[in-house]
């Protein structure tokens, strides 16, 4: 069995590369969004402003519930509110905060995305939209809270992203599904002259319930 400092070290070193994914996979630019893991009481968080490409073992951060730091000089992400509110009212253990690019300008543009596919289900419904407030404010946790219900991701309005999961890719999986949906429903409702048919709440359901059974054991994506 691996101790307990060799496991904070393989977390860690997941979350680097779930970091460093979201910005080769195009959903950030720079040292925008954060990431974020839990383990038992311990919170492990991308520091703020540190470009992943330069995290290493040594950058390691750790907060508790409470956002006391734990392990770490460096300051923990700005958004560390948003990322503690989750783990406090879900069973969340990781959270993943883009500003992915379609999904931005969605949540410019509707107080919720229109359910164009059924990978809608998979986020747990129609995805909202939480209402602007300053990056990094308690406010701003509040209202995301708010679009969280009964949801598994939410857009932040006129900045980006949130998504969280049983782990690191679950919470990166959701939140490129997600800006796959959000660019899906620009191209199509940007046709002049037609606007996207919606799938209706049943059709919503069925899918929740096929998707349960979806893949090769049984988990399901929902
Ligand atoms: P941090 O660099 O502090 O994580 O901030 C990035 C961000 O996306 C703020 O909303
Ligand atoms: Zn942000």
């Amino acid at each position: 069995m691996k101790d307990p400092f060799d496991r904070l070290a393989a977390v860690w070193d997941e979350l680097v590369t779930t970091a460093r994914r979201t910005v080769t996979d195009g959903l950030v630019v720079g040292t925008s969004g954060n990431v974020s893991v839990r383990v038992r009481d311990l919170v492990l968080v991308t520091p703020s402003g540190v470009r992943y490409d330069r995290l290493g073992p040594s950058d390691t951060t750790g907060v508790d519930l409470d956002g006391n730091q734990i392990i770490g000089r460096l300051r923990p992400t700005s958004e560390l509110p948003l990322h503690l509110a989750v783990y406090r009212s879900t069973s969340a253990t990781a959270v993943v905060h883009t500003h992915a690019p379609h999904a931005t300008a969605v949540s410019t543009l509707v107080p919720e995305l229109p359910p164009v596919h059924y990978m809608t289900a998979a986020l747990g419904g129609p995805v909202r939209v939480a209402p602007y407030a300053l990056y990094g404010s308690d406010e701003l946790a509040a209202n995301m809270l708010g679009a969280l219900r009964d949801r598994t991701a939410c857009l932040l309005q006129n900045h980006g992203t949130l998504a969280y999961g049983d782990s690191l890719d679950q919470a990166l999986d959701r939140t490129a599904q997600l800006e796959w949906m959000c660019r899906v429903w620009l191209t199509a409702a940007s046709v002049p002259g037609h606007s996207p048919s919606l799938l209706s709440p049943g059709q919503l359901d069925a899918a929740a319930t096929r998707l349960r059974g979806y893949g090769q054991t049984g988990d399901g994506l929902v």
